[in-house]
């Protein structure tokens, strides 16, 4: 391997010139090029004054440091990316730059995987998972369940068990897998534009990506820190079932959960400040949804303002104003579930001029950029979607244009997403309000499970499939579903938006009978038939 040192270089663009540059001269297997740190490695044999000439003709110096296999070190410890928060976002970033070719150093003040692995769909999803199994169990028709139980302590130590074994395989292996990662725990700050502390230490780096991810935001009611609350944070911890169980926010977090507990025992009282759940769904499915919860047995208050809460004895007695009138509502325990704030405070944002937006996400352009070039944000600490799929795809869009200049974007327009309620809110694409203010000329179409013989075989006939379609170009603009396993159905509308198939695409695709994902095919069919007068399969 031979080393040179390359002057003149500005950003990762011209690392990128430079390593083309060298990769013509005959000879040359590979060039890695290092920015900010000025040195290149050329792998194969070739001229040392061929490769100088390549470099001065591309317009950047060059001379040759050593040729052997000694590591270059570089005068000062640097990184070429420098990555806050070992979340999904921060992961992401670091694996895309090493494939890069990328130095990489993580800080992480918490757990290693950050909140979807510790304490967001991992743990939510496991409980949701025993939830329903249990559910299922006591009210299927053809089983005896009158002596079912849960022991909750039991649940919450297997959980530390599941997370802690997919910690492995997917945070800590992961590290090994890619020698340039380093990991560092501790909390970072940053100092300038190419310095930052970790725990004392002062790192310095090339870029930056923020990826600091967010926590559960605690909203300021009257008293509110003199009562023991659970965030999702610490919920999945509880050793024991709330006998009633309040939840604030009636967003997929606060369903997921308040649904979760109902199911295994607790009684729950939901409240929403908005008129509807999920205000931001399709209102038929979220209409629905709220029905099926009620009549579960969840009690849903919406829009309803909670004003006050405290404890007395072992109870938390929560103040409501609703319709105009004020009200009390008795719990045993509490679970906040009214969003999620960054945690951008007190990392430096504002020592290199990195502007936030309301709330105190990261502003950023398209390309994931920050109002210092220097540094590139990514995932819930920007604030786009709160979704774990969404931190990773800009984790890497954020490393890539950080270190190689590029202007790589992210589709957020098709990205699918999904509330674990039972039966499951699963959309994907425009909804059918969303599509008419952007002009289309929109049909829309909605079925219900009753006429998907999967779900009447497995007594889940409850939930609906809404198709909007683009009438000039017979397009499926986006589809939305409410049905047993719907997050799983959904993935079939996603190729069909994001690849812009049309109705009779879809119509003319055979599915597998009887499944549930074959309501896809039904909902389109039933813009030119009447379904419910087709025989199985037909098309
Ligand atoms: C209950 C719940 C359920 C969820 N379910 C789903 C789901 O089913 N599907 C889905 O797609 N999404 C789900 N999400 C959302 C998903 O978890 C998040 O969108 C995703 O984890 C965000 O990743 P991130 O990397 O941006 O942030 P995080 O994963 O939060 O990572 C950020 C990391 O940065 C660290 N950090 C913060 N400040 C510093 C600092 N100064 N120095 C060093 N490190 C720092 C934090 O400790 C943290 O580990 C759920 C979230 C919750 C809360």
């Amino acid at each position: 391997m031979i080393k040179l040192k390359i002057t003149g270089m500005t950003c990762g663009h011209c690392a990128k010139t430079v390593k083309i540059a060298l990769e013509s001269v005959e000879g040359v297997e590979r060039a890695d090029v290092h920015f900010p740190q000025g040195y290149a490695e050329v792998y194969g044999k070739a001229e040392v004054k061929k490769l100088i000439d390549a470099v001065n003709k591309a317009g950047y110096g060059a001379e040759a440091l050593q040729e052997g296999p000694e590591v270059f070190i570089p005068k000062e410890e640097m990184y070429d990316l420098f990555v806050l928060g070992g979340g999904s976002a921060g992961f992401a970033a670091a694996i895309r730059a090493h494939e890069i070719g990328a130095k990489v150093l993580i800080a992480e003040k918490g757990i290693i995987g950050g909140a979807c692995l510790n304490r967001g769909c991992i743990p939510s999803k496991y409980l949701i998972e025993i939830a329903n199994t249990f559910f299922h169990a006591r009210n299927n028709p053809f089983i005896n369940a009158e002596k079912l139980n849960v022991d909750m302590k039991k649940i919450a130590d297997f959980k530390q068990k599941l997370v802690e074994r997919l910690r492995k395989e997917k945070y800590w292996d992961v590290l090994e897998a890619y020698p340039k990662i380093d990991y560092l725990s501790g909390e970072a700050k940053i100092l300038t534009s190419n310095k930052a502390l970790v725990n004392g230490k002062e790192i310095t780096f090339g870029k930056s990506v923020i990826a600091v991810g967010s926590k559960p935001t605690v909203p300021s009611i009257k008293g509110i820190n003199q009562v023991r609350f659970y965030t999702s944070d610490t919920i999945f911890d509880i050793d024991y079932l709330p006998k009633r169980l309040l939840v604030i926010g009636g967003g997929p977090i606060g369903l997921e959960l308040g649904q979760a507990f109902l199911r295994l025992g607790s009684e729950v009282i939901l409240v929403e400040r908005f008129d509807e759940i999920l205000p931001l769904e399709e209102r038929e499915l979220s209409s629905m949804l709220r029905n099926i919860l009620q009549r579960e047995g969840m009690e849903i208050i919406t829009g309803a303002k909670v004003i006050g809460v405290r404890q007395e004895g072992n109870s938390i007695l929560l103040e409501i104003e609703h319709q105009g009138e004020k009200g009390t509502l008795v719990g045993s325990d509490i679970l906040l579930a009214v969003g999620r704030s960054p945690n951008t405070h007190d990392i430096g944002l504002e020592s290199v001029g990195i502007k936030t937006k309301e709330g105190g996400f990261i502003e950023t352009d398209e390309f994931m950029q920050t109002s210092n070039p220097n540094f590139y944000a990514a995932g819930d600490c920007v604030g786009k979607l709160p979704l774990v799929t969404v931190a990773a795809m800009e984790g890497g869009v954020a490393a890539e244009n950080a270190l190689l200049g590029n202007k790589k974007t992210v589709d957020y327009a098709t990205v699918p997403r999904a509330v674990f309620t039972d039966p499951e809110l699963a959309s994907v694409g425009l909804k059918e309000e969303e599509a008419k203010n952007l002009g289309f000329e929109v049909d829309v179409r909605v079925l219900d499970f009753s006429k998907v013989p999967r779900a009447v075989i497995g007594f889940r006939e409850e939930g609906l499939v809404k198709m909007v379609l683009d009438v000039k170009t017979r397009k499926i603009l986006g589809v939305h579903v409410l049905s047993s396993h719907g997050a799983e159905v959904i993935h079939k509308a996603v190729l069909i938006v994001k690849h812009g198939l049309t109705v009779d695409d879809v119509i003319g695709t055979t599915d597998v009978y009887p499944t549930l994902s074959e309501s896809i095919k039904l909902v389109a069919q039933s813009f030119v038939k009447d379904v419910s007068k087709l025989s199985c399969c037909v098309s």
